[in-house]
């Protein structure tokens, strides 16, 4: 990124701030001690600022195209079920944030952890015998994505590295980043739907690792780990020594034919900092409620699918795939390149059903038109 250098004096129709005439201020200072330099402005962005890079900003902004003029654009990207009216919050939720409002005794600051009244209700939802809570144990915070910052900033020094899925949430990579903490990402596999590679993710490990991140059930993949493996993946924690940074934000909200278990029920040894939020159990994003769950009884501490995109040889990449798909078929998805997970594609299913239908009917259009099998056959198959 570039820096900034910004000459004041002598340009523009404004009087030269930094120029001040001393002539008046009697003796205190002499005019002629002043002189030697002349103050420039030198407003250079931040290290942590030019360490702070957005890739799914990064990717989408620099796809330029343009949608089939003959159809209109369907947007299956951005993960706000809030953008067409058909996902609205419960009424008992918005009822009680009126209720907030028009008593007038919550606009003032609030301590900085939250409001005491909050912090037991969130700890009492969240308590039960395997991992229990109490207000003193929750932190709220603004949105999931800064308990998440503060989570990585409580668990890692500067040059200590963190254990991140791939596929996976990009959020993870920006914060660490930019706090100069090192990334490595460890695999989920597809084959097993989208469980952690405990193998690849253990030999990762190494002095400077600070903690594991688990995120389940997952953004992109839509995966929810069985009891057993999540097991296992605290048996590696524990066997390494490494605090988990759960985000747990997508927990109460799986289909009914499997179960959500906070990882933190499982564990009594492994520290664990539980992330979570509003934003998408109550489809209200914008409200910006999250908090941190502090899961450390031996006191350690001090919807969304993929779709894979193989036989279309035509395109060098997602973002061409995605970009064509565009162009073609007006329907907008991020490649998964976005998620660090390349040749793949995401789409969100929050839209309105006939909405996701038409796409979900345009890309297999799409896909037909260029899918090329191992033996060139036009033998697709779409789970519908
Ligand atoms: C949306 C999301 C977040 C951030 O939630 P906010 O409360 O909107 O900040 C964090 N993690 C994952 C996996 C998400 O999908």
């Amino acid at each position: 990124m570039d820096s900034y250098l910004i000459h004041v004096n002598g340009h523009g129709d404004h009087a030269p701030m930094l120029d001040v005439n001393l002539k008046n201020t009697g003796n205190i200072i002499s005019p002629g001690k002043v002189k030697s330099r002349k103050p420039r402005w030198a407003v250079r962005a931040s290290e942590m600022s030019k360490k702070t890079f957005n890739p799914v900003r990064a990717i989408v902004d620099s796809m330029k195209v343009e949608p089939n003029p003959k159809k209109a654009m369907i947007s299956l990207s951005l993960g706000d079920p809030t953008v067409f009216g058909n996902l609205p919050t419960n009424d008992e939720v918005t009822r009680a944030v009126k209720e907030v409002l028009d008593s007038g005794q919550y606009n003032g600051y609030a301590p900085s952890v939250g409001y005491q009244s909050c912090r037991e209700a969130v700890a009492t939802y969240y308590n039960c015998p395997e991992a229990p809570l109490k207000a003193q144990d929750v932190i709220l915070t603004s949105g999931c994505s800064q308990a998440i910052e503060l989570a990585l900033a409580v668990l890692a020094n500067p040059g200590q590295n963190i254990l991140v899925p791939r596929p996976g949430f990009s959020l993870y990579k920006t914060l660490a980043l930019s706090m100069g903490i090192e990334v490595k990402l460890y695999n989920l596999l597809p084959e097993k739907a989208w469980e952690i590679d405990l193998e690849h993710l253990e030999s990762l490990v190494d002095e400077k690792t600070a903690c594991l991140i688990v995120n389940n059930p997952s953004n992109p993949c839509g995966s929810v780990f069985s009891k057993s493996h999540l097991q296992e993946i605290l048996a590696v924690a524990s066997r390494q020594c490494l605090p988990i940074l759960a985000d747990e934000i997508y927990g109460d909200m799986v289909f009914a034919d499997c179960k959500y278990e906070p990882i933190a029920t499982l564990s009594t040894n492994v520290p664990i900092l539980s992330c979570g939020g509003l934003a998408k159990r109550w489809l209200v994003p914008g409200w910006r409620m999250g908090w941190i769950l502090i899961h450390d009884r031996r006191d350690i501490f001090g919807k969304e699918v993929e779709i894979e995109m193989e036989h279309f040889p035509e395109f060098e990449n997602d973002v061409e795939f995605t970009e064509r798909l565009i162009s073609e078929q007006s329907v907008f998805c991020l490649p998964a390149t976005c998620f660090e997970y390349p040749n793949f594609f995401r789409v969100v299913i929050t839209v309105p059903e006939e909405m996701i239908l038409e796409a979900c009917g345009r890309i297999q259009e799409f896909c037909e038109m260029h899918y090329q099998g191992a033996d060139g056959a036009q033998d697709l198959e779409c789970d519908k």
